[in-house]
Order: C-alpha cells, then sequence, then structure tokens
C-alpha cells in the first residue's frame, strides 16, 4: 500500500516530497521523552487543492497522515505512531488578507505566531495568543492552545472564527463567516478547534484581533510563601481586575531563570504581571493590584514601564522551559499540564509541590495561574527507568488530583499520545462520543492515528 501512495505523492509534489532520513527523522522529534519511529515520507504542499489531493491519494492507500505545523507540541501529537506521510505546512506561511475594520485577519496555517504578529504591527492591530514557543497558527488551532494572555484575550478557542479544512477524503470544507457570531447549525470551527489533526488537515484560519493596548504595564513581585502567592492570585481574579497576563514561578523555576537569563530575583514564589489599556486605565489597574499584592505581604515589587525592560521580563519568563532543563545538565522533562477551577488553585499548587518534594525528582512548577493552569517541568535522567517511572507517577497523580478539583487533565498542551491514559476518566462517555465523530469524518482512521481519541478499527 505504501511504495503506490509515494510514488502517486512524488508525482504529485516533485521535490516537495521527500524521504532522506534526515527530513523524516527532523519530524520524528518533539520537545520530549516521547519517542515513535519515522515517517515514510515528509511533503510540503504550498495550496489547499495540494493538501486536498494529499488526503485522496493517502485515503485511497490508506497511509496515515499526520499534520506538522512547527512541531513544538508537548504530548507526541505530531509524532509518526505507525509510519506515514508527514504534512508539514512551512512553505503555506501567507496572510492572505487583513481587514482593520472587522479586526479580522486571514492566514494559511503554516505561519508562526511570531510572524504575524510582524506583519500585523503597522496596522495597530496584534494577534493575542501566546504559548511562548513559536508555534504556527495550523498547530495552534489543533491544540486550542493558550499562554500568558488567555486570563485576558482567551484561548484558541476565542480566537478561531473560521476554517478552511481538507477532510480525510479529500474534500475542502469551511466553517464559520466573517460574522462575530452565529446560531446557524453545529458548531464545526470548535469541532475542529483541539482535534489534533484527527478530523482533518486545516488550510486556511479567520482570527480575531485585538487593538494594540495604547498602554502597557508590567511588574514582577515575591511572596514568602507559595500559599500566599496564589492566594494573591485568587483575590485578583475574584476582584476582577482585567490582568493582561499573571504568572507564578516557584523558587525552584526562579533559580532556574536567574541562571539562564542573568538575573537576581530572589528565591521566593513570584508573580510575573502586566496590565494593558490607557494610561490611566493602566495606573488604575496596578494600584488596585499593588494594594492585594501588598494584604498577601508581597516583597520586592518591581515595576517594568520601560519596553525593554518588559522584553527581558517576558523573554525570561518565555525561557523558563529551556531554564529549567538546563538547570539540570542532561536531563530530559516529563512536562505537566493541569487546570483547576480558580477555587482549588492553592490546594492543587501546594499539594503538588508537597508530592514533588517527597519524590526526590527535581519538579520547578509555573504557570498561567490566572486561569488556574500550571505545569510542573519533571527533571529526568534519561537513562533512568526508575527516575522515569517515579516522575511519571508523579505526573499522573497530578492529573488525578486535577480531576478529583473538578479540572481537566490539560489546560493548553492537549492530548497527543502523552495524555490518552486520562480521557476515559475525564469524559466518560463523552470520550466514545469523540471516537463516533472520528469514525463518521475519518473511517479509515488515516488521521493522525492512536492519538486523542479512543482506538478504533479502520472500515
Ligand atoms: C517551550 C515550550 C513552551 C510551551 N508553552 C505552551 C503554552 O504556554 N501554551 C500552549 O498552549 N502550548 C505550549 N507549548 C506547546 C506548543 O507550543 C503548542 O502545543 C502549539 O500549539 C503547537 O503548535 P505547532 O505549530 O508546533 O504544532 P505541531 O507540534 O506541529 O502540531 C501539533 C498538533 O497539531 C496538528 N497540526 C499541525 N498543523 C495542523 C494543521 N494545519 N491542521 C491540522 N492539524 C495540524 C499536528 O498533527 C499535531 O497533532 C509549549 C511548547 C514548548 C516547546
Amino acid at each position: 500500500m505504501t511504495a503506490p501512495a509515494l510514488s502517486a505523492l512524488s508525482a504529485l509534489l516533485g521535490d516537495r516530497f521527500s524521504t532522506a532520513r534526515p527530513v523524516c527523522a527532523a519530524h520524528a522529534q518533539s520537545e520530549t521523552h516521547i519517542r515513535t519511529g519515522l515517517p515514510d515520507a515528509v511533503v510540503f504542499p504550498e495550496t489547499s487543492a495540494e493538501v486536498a489531493a494529499i488526503l485522496r491519494i493517502c485515503a485511497a492507500h490508506r497511509l496515515p497522515v499526520i499534520g506538522w505545523g512547527a512541531g513544538t507540541s508537548l504530548e507526541g501529537h505530531a509524532l509518526p505512531l505507525h509510519g506515514g506521510v508527514s504534512v508539514d505546512f512551512a512553505r503555506m506561511n501567507r496572510v492572505l488578507s487583513v481587514s482593520p475594520e472587522d479586526m479580522l485577519v486571514r492566514v494559511q496555517p503554516g505561519i508562526t505566531r511570531e510572524d504575524l504578529n510582524r506583519e500585523l504591527r503597522a496596522t495597530g492591530l496584534f494577534f493575542p495568543v501566546d504559548p511562548g514557543a513559536n508555534a504556527s497558527l495550523g498547530g495552534m488551532a489543533a491544540t486550542r492552545a493558550s499562554g500568558t494572555t488567555a486570563v485576558r484575550y482567551g484561548t484558541m478557542r476565542d480566537a478561531v472564527l473560521g476554517l478552511e479544512v481538507a477532510l480525510a477524503d479529500g474534500r475542502l470544507i469551511r466553517t464559520g463567516t466573517a460574522a462575530p457570531k452565529s446560531s446557524a447549525g453545529y458548531d464545526l470551527t470548535a469541532l475542529f478547534v483541539g482535534s489534533e489533526g484527527t478530523l482533518g488537515l486545516i488550510t486556511e484560519l479567520t482570527l480575531r484581533l485585538h487593538g494594540q493596548p495604547e498602554a502597557v504595564s508590567a511588574a514582577v513581585c515575591a511572596f514568602a510563601s507559595m500559599a500566599a502567592a496564589v492566594d494573591c492570585v485568587i483575590e485578583t481574579i475574584q476582584s476582577g481586575l482585567p490582568m493582561a497576563r499573571i504568572e507564578f514561578l516557584d523558587p525552584a523555576a526562579v533559580a532556574a531563570c536567574n541562571a539562564h537569563a542573568q538575573q537576581n530575583l530572589p528565591l521566593a514564589p513570584h508573580l510575573l504581571v502586566e496590565f494593558h489599556g490607557s494610561p490611566a486605565g493602566v495606573a488604575e489597574q496596578a494600584a488596585r493590584f499593588g494594594e492585594i499584592a501588598e494584604s498577601h505581604d508581597c516583597t520586592g515589587f518591581r515595576w517594568a514601564e520601560k519596553p525593554e525592560e518588559r522584553s527581558a521580563l517576558w523573554k525570561m519568563r518565555h525561557a523558563a522551559y529551556p531554564a529549567c532543563l538546563a538547570s539540570r545538565p542532561g536531563a530530559t522533562a516529563i512536562v505537566t499540564d493541569v487546570c483547576v477551577p480558580i477555587s482549588k488553585l492553592a490546594e492543587a499548587v501546594e499539594e503538588t509541590r508537597a508530592d514533588i518534594a517527597e519524590s526526590g525528582i527535581p519538579g520547578p512548577i509555573l504557570g498561567h495561574v490566572g486561569d488556574g493552569n500550571f505545569h510542573a517541568i519533571l527533571l529526568i535522567d534519561a537513562e533512568s527507568p526508575a527516575e522515569a517511572a517515579t516522575a511519571k507517577a508523579l505526573a499522573s497523580r497530578m492529573a488525578e488530583r486535577a480531576l478529583r478539583l473538578g479540572g481537566t487533565v490539560s489546560g493548553e498542551h492537549g492530548i497527543g499520545m502523552g495524555k490518552l491514559a486520562y480521557m476515559q476518566a475525564e469524559h466518560g462517555d463523552a470520550w466514545t462520543v469523540m471516537g463516533t465523530l472520528k469514525q463518521a469524518l475519518d473511517p479509515r482512521n488515516i488521521l493522525n492515528p492512536g492519538k486523542l481519541v479512543p482506538p478504533h478499527d479502520a472500515g
């Protein structure tokens, strides 16, 4: 089945089809401990019609098709579990149109969020979803990504207004319109956002934009205890302050960032915050936050008002993952990602901290705590099965804890292969329904098989 499919793809795409080992190996690598074999081939389409044709060929020969954006996903999402064809969207990276009056942009899926914001700079608009990594918009939609700014601007669920999708049988469909809302039928846009390439390949996105804020102000402050920092977050959110970002770093994460970004923050739990709005609005929000933080005994409040100070602050935060990795030379990471209701945040973080301390594995904790989302970066010796087992058990307990507290096993990274084991516990029969939808749209199970949904026999 594979050889005829590969010759048909080669005939379709010429030098944009590759079976070269280094190219295939580059599409079987991710940031985490998860490993698979290589894809049989990698293709680089340039148009939606080519993506549809690739799917028709693969469907006819029952060859797996795995979308590839920037390859930054953390749960093995884009890895080829059963071989097949990796569809790399790097050449579909154009802005198709900008509508400043409607605050919308139409893009191809391979454009990265940093490139999109560079192209938007002159318009006075920006795209706010920020997962730290310079991910592609197609990959971000496919994982329903979010990040530091979700507390203010929402996640990819809120940002995507419409899609063009190539289905498993090669049909191209459009979901959504340019209208700000609709009650016309099933919300297929929402179905494809977060479907991790298992229901179709996204070939175009219509995205909501926001006005660049007139004034921005950021600050960093330390707390005597993790509980005090988290209580400050809870009170801030419950008071309705429109925070643009509110990020938590535990002392281990602070130590790693200090070493990596040449900072000298005190080794204490920290919050990093940002405010967006008019100059008066920002000043008022900042003063109110200052009062709340003070009531939780914060110390070392430091403002970063100049753009270069803010950029250094967020650069440090965005580099927290490599900083944590570098804090244990040679280590590999098991990255966890749970999200709980804000009222349960203190309990979730405190129990997790105690659990990690007892395990003996280094595990800095950090997170977008404004929306109840936090991560532990469990640093293990890649050659030690015992450490891997300990870290996996810790990660499982974090997931179970999140479910017990009414939360979810993934706030933003998604399921891929790494979190399949928790889907039944989180969703019950609703997970079976996800499988039914998958079977209806992809009866031959060619789209990213082995990810997200329950296993099914291809028809
Ligand atoms: C240091 C670091 C920090 C991170 N922080 C965050 C964070 O704060 N928040 C967050 O949400 N994530 C975070 N991530 C995870 C990652 O950046 C996101 O999952 C991102 O959305 C993946 O985008 P990508 O372009 O790299 O997609 P890929 O990894 O290439 O693919 C992800 C999934 O999408 C599918 N896919 C890709 N393109 C398409 C397409 N066009 N159509 C259909 N399916 C497609 C793939 O098959 C795969 O299932 C972080 C990762 C790293 C390495």
